[in-house]
């Protein structure tokens, strides 16, 4: 395939650094691609990847759900196929359901294709942002920082998702076909084997 196009969703949160740490991986890989924030329904319509960042998002949910048919068209898209790596808000986002550790059931507006329920801010405040190092087997055997803001962690999995690792017994990142999904920042850190995992992903769905 010539040039792949992968959009970062520009709505809020850490959108810039998704955007650089994709046009890298792409470069590492020698692969032609462009990378970029998209917020309309045209532009999400011809893309071959999407990632949804890291921010908050119930914010996220909200503004989706004001602006016309992007909800529907990124929901439509995921169920095609196209790949999706959705970060901290950007799991949460695609999860089928989320309450938060504090004030409990949040009713926000989610994608709901990962089949997983989500417990948001489930760190606690002593533990708000942190790094730790983590065992990620599909990655390879080198193990991978994690950076965590803020983060969720995933509880009740589905049959058809993988888990992709756990920290202290709660996991923290899971794949369900063209999914991806972490609680922490893997665009933050200077590890891109989850990108090109998600590329991996990319250049599979666009052979079709
Ligand atoms: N706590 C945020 C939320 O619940 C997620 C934090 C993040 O994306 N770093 O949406």
């Amino acid at each position: 395939m010539s040039s792949i196009k992968i959009g970062v969703l520009g709505i809020q949160g850490d959108i810039e650094e998704n955007i650089l740490s994709t046009e890298e991986t792409l470069k590492n890989q020698n692969l032609q691609g462009t990378v970029e924030s998209v917020r309309y329904s045209e532009s999400i319509a011809e893309l071959d990847g999407l990632i949804l960042p890291g921010g908050e998002s119930t914010v996220i949910g909200n503004l989706l759900s004001i602006q016309g048919k992007v909800f529907q068209t990124i929901e439509k898209r995921i169920t095609e196929g196209m790949p999706v790596l959705g970060t901290c808000a950007g799991l949460i986002m695609l999860s089928k359901r989320a309450y938060d550790k504090v004030v409990g059931e949040t009713k926000q507006k989610l994608f709901g294709m990962l089949d997983v329920v989500i417990e948001r801010n489930a760190f606690g405040r002593q533990h708000e942002s942190f790094e730790v190092d983590l065992e990620i087997p599909i990655l390879g055997k080198d193990l991978f920082r994690g950076i965590f803001i803020r983060a969720p962690i995933i509880n009740n999995v589905g049959e058809n998702v993988s888990i992709l690792t756990k920290l202290n017994g709660k996991i923290v990142a899971v794949k369900q076909n063209n999914i991806i999904g972490t609680s922490f920042h893997p665009e933050l850190s200077a590890d891109r084997r989850l990108h090109e995992l998600f590329i991996k992903d990319i250049l599979e769905f666009s052979k079709n």
